[in-house]
């Protein structure tokens, strides 16, 4: 099979397409014929070397995946080959024809959604989950700021929160992305390049603030955050590249709640309540993955440049 094998961290071009031996499947596990490969942020991390966890090298980027069940190991009952499914980790990686997982490591691929739709979902929906339910435990009724909404988080956040009943704000880089998440429903858009963004917020929520901010890019944003929530509001940081300057009395007098999240720390309990709530939203035609860019599996170091530039537009997938 060919696949992108990382043999030292560094720029995009570290990424070669090799060809390397089909995995074989042991004792619970399964092969997937990967037909589409989702791109995250994180991947590019990990490639440049610069991300905590640092995989051992050589090593095949890549845990979202969406493809055919094309082998099963001994004591495998929970699929067949065949099966349509999407990855939420693998064993082998999944910028690769084949991707070696665990059982746990696979959920089924509703028939309404794509291949492509398929491996957006393993990082960014469960992410998005999460934060908006799991971290900020919103409800219908409250009005849920997405700081960043036109990336494969936000586009997931958007989706999740307006079937959950939430008032919906979102911001984006580019004119394109604005449209993107007005499209998906936001009820408010806001260009966070543009200066004093936010000073409508206030305005717009009959001068309560938001309820909660969900935030992809917390050093520029977090002192901001706080002066647009609400008595009680919860900020939820999502993603952060550096450090920023915060006034701590603005969380004191409004009893503001600055959490963090980082999906590797789900338990298998919450991950089953996140598996159930995005098969279902996919089922009932409530969630449904935006795909941006689409590049061949040689393409991978174009994939992981335009994952790190401005001007995200969904989901970013390979095509090995
Ligand atoms: P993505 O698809 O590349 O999207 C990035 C988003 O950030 C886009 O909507 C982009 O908007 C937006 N952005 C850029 N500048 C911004 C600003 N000044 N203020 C607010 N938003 C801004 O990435 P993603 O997959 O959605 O991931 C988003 C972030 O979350 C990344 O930093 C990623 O590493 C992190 N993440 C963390 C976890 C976790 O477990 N904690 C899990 C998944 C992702 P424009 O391009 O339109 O400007």
């Amino acid at each position: 099979m060919k696949a992108i094998r990382v043999h030292k961290f560094g720029d995009p071009d570290v990424m070669k397409l090799v060809d390397a031996l089909d995995p074989r499947p042991g004792e619970n596990q399964v092969t997937v014929r990967i037909r589409s490969a989702g791109v995250n942020p994180v991947e590019a991390y990990m490639r440049a070397g610069i991300y905590a966890q640092k995989p051992d090298l050589p090593y095949t980027p890549g845990t979202d995946g969406a493809g055919e069940v094309i082998s099963i190991g001994p004591g495998v009952t929970e699929f067949d080959i065949g099966d349509r499914v999407f990855t939420i980790g693998s064993v082998s990686g999944t910028y690769a024809e084949i991707a070696l997982c665990r059982v746990d490591q696979l959920l089924p691929l509703p028939d309404n959604i794509t291949y492509p739709q398929g491996a957006s979902l393993g990082i960014p929906y469960r992410t998005a989950y999460r934060a908006l339910f799991q971290k900020a435990f919103a409800v219908a009724g409250e009005t849920v700021l997405i700081h960043g909404g036109s990336g494969g988080v936000g586009t997931a956040a958007i989706q999740l929160a307006r079937a959950a009943g939430c008032r919906v704000f979102a911001t984006a880089g580019t004119s394109k992305g604005l449209e993107l998440v007005h499209s998906l429903g936001a009820d408010q858009v806001f260009n966070h390049n543009q200066p004093g963004y936010l000073d409508n917020v206030r305005n717009l929520t009959e001068g309560r603030g938001a309820n909660i901010v969900i935030e992809m890019l917390a050093n520029v944003n977090l002192a901001n955050d706080l002066t647009i929530l609400s008595p009680g509001g919860r900020v939820v940081i999502i993603g952060s590249r550096g450090q920023i300057k915060i006034d701590p009395r603005r969380i004191m007098a409004n009893e503001i709640v600055v959490t963090g999240m980082l999906l590797f720390h789900t338990t298998s309990k919450e991950a089953n309540s996140i598996n159930t709530a995005i098969i279902t939203g996919l089922s009932n035609g409530t969630l449904i993955p935006v795909i941006g860019k689409e590049y061949s599996l040689h393409k991978a170091p174009h994939a992981h440049q335009a994952v790190m530039s401005p001007g995200a537009y969904g989901k970013i997938v390979l095509l090995p």
